[in-house]
This record gives structure tokens, sequence and C-alpha cells, in this order.
């Protein structure tokens, strides 16, 4: 697999200087080493508690832009995962999670080009964190050591259109109010419908943005593993018509 691009080795070669010794062929994993050549050993390679405390914040989010890079080039890694599930099968040490929409488009293994135990994902139609997520997210950071956390929204999103079309179903009702914050704080221009696409997007995007605040403001411990550095938070959106993800922060 020699079309890829940065892999794990590389990626560390050349941000964390003296890094790479940690991620070594038995981190990779003995299967990984036999079946891929080369680079994509690399970047098969299982995380590991040791491998996940070299990589930064900043690099937990350059690996994902990498991933996605991959993801929109088409040349995606291809690992031998039922090693990594049994490499991982003792416990897990994820470099990031991602909270990210219910929508069939955007699964974020996928678009990350991310393996087993690379990322942890919460995923909730609209993207927004609640009690449930938020706990989750401190799980995936103060306890299991993350060092990243992606709010992911995307376009042409459902549950935005939704919450902007005041669409009132069943439990479904409740939930859009999560997303009424970023409609009250986004301009409008045009009619207040999902026809108006600029809205809806202006309105994904403020979504992401905000939630990335409600995060910050609804976690003390999250807050703090900020304050320390230790954990980077960041908002992002997918574009389900290319793949392509932007960081927005
Ligand atoms: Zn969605």
């Amino acid at each position: 697999m020699t079309h890829v691009a940065v892999d794990r080795r590389q990626f560390f070669g050349t941000f964390a200087a003296g890094a790479g010794a940690a991620l070594t062929l038995a981190a990779a994993g003995p299967a990984a080493a036999d079946n891929h050549g080369g680079g994509a050993a690399a970047a098969c390679a299982t995380m590991t508690p040791d491998l996940q405390k070299t990589i930064t914040p900043d690099q937990a989010i350059e690996m994902l832009k990498e991933g996605n890079a991959r993801f929109v080039a088409g040349t995606t890694v291809n690992c031998d995962l039922m090693a990594q599930v049994k490499d991982t099968a003792g416990g897990q040490a994820p470099f990031a999670v991602v909270v990210g929409c219910i929508d069939s488009r955007v699964p974020p293994e996928l678009v990350f080009d991310q393996q087993i135990g690379d990322i942890f994902a919460a995923r909730v139609a609209g993207n927004f964190v609640n009690t449930d997520i938020i706990g989750s997210l401190e799980f995936a950071t103060a306890v299991a050591g993350s060092k990243a956390i992606v709010i992911l929204a995307h376009s042409s999103c459902g549950a935005v259109k939704g919450a902007v079309d005041d669409v009132k179903l069943g439990n479904l009702t409740a939930m859009l109010e999560n997303i009424q914050p970023a409609i009250d704080q986004t301009p409008l221009t045009g009619e207040k419908s999902s026809k108006n696409t600029d809205y809806v997007e202006a309105v994904a995007t403020k979504n992401a943005e905000l939630t990335v605040d409600n995060l910050l403001a609804r976690s003390e411990v999250i807050k703090g593993l900020v304050d320390s550095g230790d954990v980077k938070i960041v908002a992002a959106k997918h574009d389900v018509a290319t793949g392509k993800v932007t960081f927005l922060s």
C-alpha cells in the first residue's frame, strides 16, 4: 500500500521527534506487520496506551485531517481488522473522540479513515451534546486518555432541516430543541425553511460551534483538560457531496 500519503510512522517522525520509537512493530502487532508492507503497517498500528501518550492534541487532530485526506483521495488504508480486534481485546486507547450525526453518509471511522481501537464515536441526530454524551466524552478523555474531541457537523443535515422547519413528532420534538439555540443565533436571510439551503448550512455550522461552547460550559472535567493543554476541542463540518471535512476552529 504505497499510496498512503502520511502514515503514523511518518507522522510521528515529522511532528514528534523522538516519539517514533514508541511506534514499534510490537505496537503495530505482528499480523499487521506481516500482512501489509511499509507505510501501511504503521498506518494500521493498533493504538496502545504507550502510543496514545506520545500524541499531542494537535497531532490527534492532524491524524484525523490526514485520514480524511486519504478518504477523499480514495487512498484509504486496508488494515487487518481482525488483527486489530485481537490487539485491542484486552483494552483500548483511542487517540480522539468524535461527536457526529447519525446520518448514514457520515460514519466517523470511515470519513476519517480510522480503524478498530482508533477513535471513540458518539452519534446523535444533530450532533449536539447532552448529559449522557458529555459523560461519555468525559470517559473518553479523562478516563481513557483521548487527546481531541471533534464536534462533526455535516451538510444537508436532516435534523437541522427538521429544527428549521419546527417539525413536531414524538420524541423528535424534544430532541430538535437542542438545535434551537443555533437557529436563534443564525441571521436569517430569506425564508425560514429547510428549502433555504444557505440558512440550513449556516445553522449547521453555528450548531457545531455552539456545541463546543456548550461542552466547555457544562463539563468542568473537560474544561480542566482543555485548560491544561491535555485535550483540544474543535468543530468541523463534513460535506456529504465531496466527503471532505473542513475544520472550523
Ligand atoms: Zn445530520
